[in-house]
């Protein structure tokens, strides 16, 4: 027990039961480890960035880090998957299209990754997807996935609480505290105690660690997505993004009964997330429309369902996963960090352990030295 009489002590605790914490703390509690997971919402609660029911997994980064981990991540789902015996990952195969440069990066890390892939000429795209009117050459890899959040939450909570994981939602921290035992979590609910504590908030990420870590500017910003029902119902979509040459991407994904999601990719204006409003921008909406009218002639240029979520963005849009004396720190933000989620949970129990150092590209900003562990 911790100084504090009344505090209940654990060896780790995981703030925060996203997609991040929730695989944090499945991979802990699998290892061995007394772990408490403190959520502030509801089981299956909007109010984050890990909802719905479809993120896309590609594996085409034109950076070969993250094509790296991509594949790693997907090797993991499948295991998840068998592991938790739900229906968590559906390969759909996906088309990149747009910008010449961004594919010819992502075909040398698909290769480099010993990974399928095709490169067809619009012809040939348009006759075997005529549901799609992508101009120029396009890169298809087949092993692309959507994965399922509103699935993949509750199964890795499960199978964490199978490992003994105490999970309790409706639990907010208002304040955590740091000293030489470790980490001190305040919630109404009382005292949580451990020596090490990994905090996966997602957009109250600066909120909670303010004045405890160094953290990079993170903006938030309340993104939408678009169901738009298809023309031939029988019609096998793959998953698609398309880059337009001024960087801007849209895409999409045959989702499991609402039709095709289409989405910008950083459309979305900056909010707080406390107080964000929830109301879909009209402006994105016309745009998807446009896209969906000129680009993919298989869907009806009509929204069936649309919604929003929340973005932490990093100013590069790589992740911050790192380790502050007690602190671990994990956010695997930008809009693209659902399909690394049973890999995040491995490399944040990793660091929770303390054996592996952080990977270079997702440390927090000039820490001093004798600040870590
Ligand atoms: C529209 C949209 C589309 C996306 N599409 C893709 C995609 O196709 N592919 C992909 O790979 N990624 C995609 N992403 C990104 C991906 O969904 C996120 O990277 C991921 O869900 C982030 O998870 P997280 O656990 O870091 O954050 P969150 O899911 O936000 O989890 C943070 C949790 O912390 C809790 N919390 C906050 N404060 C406290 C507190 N004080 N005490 C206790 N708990 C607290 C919150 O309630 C929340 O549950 C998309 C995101 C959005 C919004």
């Amino acid at each position: 027990m911790h100084a504090s009489g009344t505090a209940e002590h654990y060896d780790v605790l995981v703030v925060g039961g996203g997609a991040a914490g929730s695989a944090a703390a499945w991979q802990l509690a699998k290892r061995g480890h007394r772990v408490c997971l403190l959520e502030r919402f509801a089981p299956g609660h909007r109010a984050g960035s890990s909802h719905g029911r479809s993120r896309l997994l590609r594996l085409t980064y034109t950076d070969p880090l993250y094509a790296r981990m991509a594949a790693e991540a997907l090797r993991m789902w499948h295991r998840l998957e068998s592991e938790s015996g739900g229906d968590l990952i559906s390969t759909v195969g996906a088309v990149d299209g747009g910008r010449a440069e961004r594919l010819e990066q992502a075909a040398a890390a698909l290769a480099d990754e010993g990974a399928d892939f095709e490169v067809l000429t619009e012809h040939q795209a348009r006759s075997r997807w005529p549901q799609l009117a992508l101009p120029g050459d396009v890169l298809f890899h087949p092993d692309a996935a959507r994965v399922d959040p509103d699935a993949t939450l509750p199964a890795l909570q499960h199978l964490a609480a199978r490992s003994g994981c105490r999970i309790l939602h409706g639990t907010p921290v208002t304040a955590l505290e740091t000293d030489a035992d470790g980490v001190r979590a305040r919630t109404p609910a009382g005292t949580f105690t451990a020596p090490v504590a990994v905090v996966t908030v997602g957009p109250w990420t600066s909120r909670l660690l303010d004045g405890l870590v160094t953290l990079p500017e993170l903006t938030v910003t309340q993104e939408q997505v678009f169901h738009l029902p298809q023309r031939d119902p029988d019609a096998v979509w793959p998953a698609f993004s398309f880059q337009h040459e001024d960087g801007g991407i849209v895409y999409g994904m045959p989702t499991a009964d609402e039709g095709v999601k289409v989405a910008e990719h950083l459309g979305g204006r900056v909010v707080d997330p406390d107080t964000r409003d929830g109301i879909v921008d009209a402006a994105a909406r016309g745009r998807v429309l446009a896209f969906a009218a000129e680009r993919l002639p298989g869907l009806e240029p009509v929204v069936s369902t649309e919604t929003t979520c929340l973005y932490t963005n990093t100013a590069d849009e790589d992740f911050l996963l790192d380790r502050v004396g007690p602190l671990v720190v994990g956010t695997a933000c930008s809009g693209h960090g659902f399909k690394f989620t049973p890999l995040l949970g491995r490399m944040l129990a990793d660091l929770a352990e303390g054996d592996t150092e952080p990977h270079p590209r997702f440390r927090l900003p000039s820490p001093a030295p004798a600040d870590r562990a």
